[in-house]
């Protein structure tokens, strides 16, 4: 148990948790949405400080990440809770653990422990992920602090609604933001995950590109039926030519059935397909299919020679055509991310 960093003490022993955007407001001896910050005597606890769910030491494309720190292994740590209920959630029993301390047998992993775990596993970075980093902030801010100062790289793996306090807090810490952007309309994001203000995801993620220089990638899931129309997918390819660059990588994924979703089938290939040709219609540079190991849609071919340059299957990568951040058959510019660049401070 560890005293929440972003709130605000109200009256009668309330408190308003600024942590995500649901910005809750909660009761004495009461949780919030996320069920992992609690309102004790008017002090705002966030319960599962250092608790971790998974551990493991990652391929960095597994994120996926494709144009970050290629072929390097992240030390991938995972805590209890979400902020989210998304019915298709993949790690549902990590993101929705019955209520109580679903952690009473897992492993503590301090922040400096995270950083020798990192290091002894040969990794050279640390990645936040399979539930929502924003849910543990405290102890993800600690231990990103802690991993800038021992040279390695640091990775959300979110859905984008932290606060743009929280985004500000950990922002001179954070190297990459892989952020979902689940759908492209209020119906969609209200039925899938019961946000209210789905839009500030996108606000978020342009702040962290724009004033914080993270290195950013984009993953949507191919959900048939929900969000699987043109419309929705043009519109999010659009929203990141326009706001983050072409040069931005997406990623459109397979959606396989679970959790709440098992009615609907996996994502038809050729649905996959033309989502990847609506991004590269909107202008997008790299469009990527996900969860289709082998399809040559992983790799990542120059936009200017069309030379093969990262060629991958499933989360194995092999660079054959960069010089830094650059094609090295005709010089273009791939934004790829292979130091930590220098970060602003405000
Ligand atoms: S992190 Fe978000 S969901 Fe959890 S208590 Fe704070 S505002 Fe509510």
């Amino acid at each position: 148990m560890h005293e929440a960093m972003l709130y605000e003490k109200l009256s009668d022993s309330r408190v308003q948790c600024h942590t995500c955007q649901w910005y809750c407001r909660i009761g004495q001896g009461k949780f919030g949405v996320c069920r992992m910050y609690h309102n004790r005597g008017g002090i705002l606890y966030n319960m599962n400080y250092a608790k971790t769910s998974s551990v493991a030491a990652d391929p960095i494309e597994k994120k996926p990440l494709f144009h970050f720190f290629p072929s390097t292994l992240a030390l991938s740590l995972g805590s209890w809770g979400c902020n989210f209920h998304c019915q298709h959630c993949q790690n549902w029993e990590i993101s929705c653990p019955p209520p109580g301390e679903p952690w009473l047998d897992s492993r503590d992993i301090s922040p400096q422990t995270a950083i020798e775990l990192a290091k002894s596993s040969h990794c050279q970075g640390i990645a936040w992920t399979y539930n929502e980093p924003t849910i543990w902030f405290e102890y993800t801010l600690d231990s990103a602090k802690l991993a800038k100062k021992n040279n390695l790289y640091t990775v959300y793996v979110t859905n984008g609604y932290l606060s743009p306090q929280a985004l500000d807090t950990i922002g001179p810490y954070l190297d990459a933001w892989r952020v979902d952007i689940k759908g492209f309309s209020d119906s969609f994001y209200r039925e899938l995950t019961k946000i209210p203000r789905w839009r500030g995801i996108l606000e978020v993620t342009k702040r962290a590109k724009d004033k914080w220089q993270m290195h950013v990638e984009v993953v949507t899931n191919i959900i048939p039926t929900m969000n699987d129309d043109d419309q929705q997918l043009e519109g999010i390819a659009s929203w990141i030519r326009d706001n983050l660059g072409e040069l931005t990588p997406w990623h459109v994924t397979r959606f396989y059935p679970q959790h709440n979703m098992m009615n609907l089938p996996p994502t038809p290939l050729a649905t996959l397909e033309h989502a990847c040709d609506i991004g590269r219609k909107a202008g997008l540079e790299f469009v990527y299919a996900g969860n289709v190991p082998g399809h040559k849609d992983e790799n990542t071919t120059c936009y200017h020679c069309g030379k093969l340059l990262v060629q991958r299957f499933g989360y194995q990568a092999e660079v054959t055509g960069l010089e830094d951040s650059r094609c090295r058959f005709c010089g273009a510019e791939i934004n790829f991310r292979v130091g930590v660049a220098e970060r602003r401070s405000s």
